[in-house]
């Protein structure tokens, strides 16, 4: 399998570590807000990323960070004037049922920032004594001049840092690659955020966290880490920076980016007001399988033009290849003409060619619709056997366990909500608490759904 490495910047043949054990990190998001779909579209790369390897045969460990501190969520706690943790825990939950609407498939570890600021605070200390990090009046910051890689994967021109300027934010662009924060010491604009640690009381920058967050759980070096390309500069950049600096060892082989999701043009961002979230497209009609679809069919390496044509064309193609697994399952038993096998076996070894050069997914994608082409063919004629349409079937599966559309249940958000409503009036029922039941009845009834009990258990009616 070949994989395009920001870091070298070339396509290159992936080697693990250790044996058929893959170590990946991906970036997760700053529970903040709603996750939009362009973010979901780096999610959905790095599922399809974690999937086909695991269709390769490698056990992968995968770890997927949640920032729960840095300047965007103080602010939101702040003007929601709740306290940092219950904002983050809120946004963290939807971001879970998004995960499971979409079929992302779970890492091993979510771990959360604010849980490893002593890992961060061991970081910085190493950083410190090695003279790489420096104390200045509001925080510790990093010395950019004393790395000597700093800026190789960004690709940064030596010309364009500017050593010894300090930026406190998070988020600054390419032309002012400065000293970054470490540890910002506390500020009463913080309120009530900080922590006390043998570093001075503060609160850690983004960018150190994922360097604990990543090693701690995986090593290092450790195989894979990825993220969207905006995270290339400065977050990844720093990333380096601080482990390898720490360290004195490699940090991670590859680096994998997905291209953005853009509208007219331009990033979709919570900053540019032009974003959809995932409840906006379910709640318009959008089936789950259909937007998982359309993020996932454009290679991760091009940037996806978003339009709602593209959505329902999308939904169309999830529900092509659902339909064509069913009707495998319902085909008339037959006489064979011979022809299947060679052609099952044909596009399923395209498909892993095409994936194995850099997950190209269009290509392999294009054997999917050439395989079921030839296959409809197949059976309109009368020509597959029942055991050719269940070794078709076979097939089709094995390739979903990387694509995700079939058995999916495109259940959104408000369907998982009703039917844990309905299962906590069964719960009621059965304890012979009516008036729970009851309370929930008229729950449902705000949602519009309406609860008939019949012998054979209750029977809900959606009204408009
Ligand atoms: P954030 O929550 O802003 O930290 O972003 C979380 C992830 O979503 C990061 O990996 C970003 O690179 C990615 N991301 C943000 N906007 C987009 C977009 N329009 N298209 C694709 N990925 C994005
Ligand atoms: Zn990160």
């Amino acid at each position: 399998m070949r994989i395009y490495n920001t870091l070298t910047r070339k396509t290159e043949e992936f080697k693990p570590i250790k044996g058929k054990t893959v170590n990946l990190y991906t970036c997760g998001p700053t529970v903040y807000n709603y996750a939009h779909i362009g973010n979901f579209r780096t999610y959905i790369f790095g599922d399809i990323l974690k999937r086909y390897l695991v269709y390769k045969g490698y056990n992968v460990k995968h770890v997927m960070n949640l920032t729960d501190i840095d300047d965007k969520t103080i602010a939101g706690s702040q003007k929601e004037g709740v306290s940092l943790r219950e904002f983050t825990e809120k946004y963290a939950l939807y971001f879970h049922q998004d995960l499971k609407t979409l079929n992302i498939k779970e890492a091993d570890i979510y771990p959360k920032a604010t849980e490893h600021i002593n890992e961060m605070v061991d970081i910085i200390k190493k950083l410190l004594k090695k003279g790489i990090a420096y104390k200045a009046a509001d925080g510790i910051y990093y010395s950019i001049a004393r790395f000597k890689g700093y800026g190789k994967l960004a690709g940064l021109e030596k010309a364009n840092l500017i050593p010894g300027k300090r930026v406190l934010k998070d988020e600054y662009d390419k032309e002012s690659a400065q000293d970054f924060a470490l540890w910002k010491y506390w500020d009463k604009a913080d309120g009530e955020v900080f922590w006390k640690t043998s570093i001075g009381k503060g609160r850690p920058g983004w960018h150190i966290e994922c360097s604990a967050m990543s090693t701690k759980y995986l090593g290092q070096p450790f195989d894979i880490h990825a993220g969207g390309t905006d995270l290339i500069f400065p977050h990844h950049e720093n990333e380096i920076a601080q482990s390898e600096g720490a360290n004195g060892k490699k940090f991670v082989n590859y680096w994998m980016h997905s291209a953005h999701l853009i509208v007219d043009g331009k990033k979709m961002s919570k900053s540019l007001g032009n974003f959809h979230t995932l409840r906006d497209l379910t709640e318009k009609g959008y089936s789950p399988a259909g937007i998982r679809y359309l993020l996932l069919s454009t290679n991760y390496r091009q940037q996806l033009n978003f339009t709602l044509e593209e959505a329902k064309a999308a939904t169309k193609a999830a529900e092509t290849i659902t339909d064509f697994h069913k009707r495998l399952q319902e085909a008339k038993p037959a006489k064979s003409n011979g022809n299947a096998e060679a052609t099952i076996k044909e596009q399923l070894e395209s498909f892993e060619k095409a994936m194995d050069n850099d997950l190209n997914i269009s290509e392999a994608l294009a054997s999917v619709f050439g395989l079921m082409h030839e296959l409809n063919k197949l059976m309109a004629a009368e020509q597959l056997s029942r055991n050719e349409a269940k070794k078709a079937k076979d097939a089709i599966e094995k390739i979903d366990k990387v694509l995700g559309i079939l058995n999916y249940a495109n259940k959104t958000n408000k369907d998982n909500e009703i039917d844990e409503l309905l299962r906590k009036r069964e719960d009621a029922r059965k304890r012979n608490d009516w008036k729970e039941a009851d309370r929930i009845r008229e729950a449902l009834k705000q949602k519009n759904i309406i609860v008939e009990d019949t012998k054979q258990g209750p029977r809900i009616k959606k009204t408009l």
